[in-house]
């Protein structure tokens, strides 16, 4: 049977290790800011969660709620505030955005050393090239989990179904840097199965609920699966077919308990980070 990679028992160990170096700190605790505009149901669990683990390991979290209406240039010279606030260390803008608001150019307008969630261009040329930034909190987590694990990454084939600049493309760039040999799929790859089936390294990050079943997967190879879908039952299931495929992989995350706690447990990793690059 496969070993379970748990995001959820990771993300523990993360979180007690940053409850750690917070309290041998000396001078202002980590200050994570995130900006909300409008009302959508999910955003604010996400940010009430965010909220929520900033207070357990001890940073100094807020939360900016702005209207529906709050325009482009509104949302800007607030960004631009932050920026220059010294008790400000990782700025968030919690996606998506309202219509008539430009996400890239919002992404641009936060400081690159406080874009704690890696989207800002120079942290994706930084990550790209090889260089020290701030990259995005999933894909980042895997990566931990991964070493945690123990899990070899060198000289291996990784394949990462999916492009999105959220999770597919600095998943590559990642396991790039961990010198695997990576390919990247998405919707217009042709043979997507038999792609699959030569990775010793599949990560999943699609949107599709249970898509990759057993036959996809090459005996032995470690999976990890981002996706978070509704089934027709609408239980949480990832884009695997989780029983299938751990009877064929070595290793695999699951879905819930997976990749989904790892997101917050990097973010509240790259505030740390942020607030010591920004104070030496
Ligand atoms: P996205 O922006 O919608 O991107 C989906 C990617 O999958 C696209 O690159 C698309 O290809 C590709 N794709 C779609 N259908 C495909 C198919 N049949 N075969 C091969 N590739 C296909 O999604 P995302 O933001 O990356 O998120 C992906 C999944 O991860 C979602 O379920 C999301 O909820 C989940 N997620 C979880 C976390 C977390 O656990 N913390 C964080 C982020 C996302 P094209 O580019 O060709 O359209």
């Amino acid at each position: 049977m496969a070993l379970v990679l748990s995001g959820r028992k990771f993300a523990r160990v993360v979180r007690s290790s940053l409850l750690e170096r917070v309290n041998a700190l000396s001078g202002p605790p980590p200050g994570l800011t995130v900006i909300m505009v409008g009302d959508d149901p999910a955003s604010r669990v996400y940010v009430g969660a965010k909220e929520k683990a900033c207070k357990k390991v001890g940073f100094n979290s807020r939360i900016v709620s702005l209207p529906e209406e709050t325009t482009e240039g509104q949302i800007l010279d607030l960004i631009n505030e932050l920026n220059s606030d010294d008790s400000v260390h990782g700025i968030l803008v919690q996606l998506p955005l309202p219509a008539h608001v430009s996400v890239d150019r919002i992404a641009s307008a936060v400081l690159p050393e406080k874009d704690v969630d890696g989207f800002h261009p120079v942290n994706v040329g930084r990550l790209w090239r090889g260089e020290d930034g701030l990259f995005p909190c999933t894909p980042s987590g895997i990566v931990g989990l991964l070493h945690h694990h123990q899990i070899p990454l060198s000289g291996k084939n990784a394949l990462i179904v999916g492009r999105s600049n959220i999770v597919g493309k600095p998943m590559a760039a990642l396991l790039l840097r961990e010198n695997c040999t990576v390919s990247i799929a998405h919707s217009r790859t042709s043979n997507l199965i038999e792609q699959c089936r030569r990775a010793d390294l599949l990560v999943v990050a699609v949107g599709r609920a249970e898509m990759v079943n057993a036959d996809w997967v090459k005996p032995g190879a470690v999976v990890v699966d981002v996706g978070m879908n509704r089934n027709s039952e609408g239980k949480l299931v990832g884009d695997v077919d989780y029983n299938s495929v751990s009877s064929v992989c070595s290793a695999i995350t699951p879905v819930p308990g997976g990749v989904g706690p790892l997101t917050i447990a990097f973010l509240l990793e790259n505030t740390l980070l942020a607030r010591t690059r920004l104070l030496t």
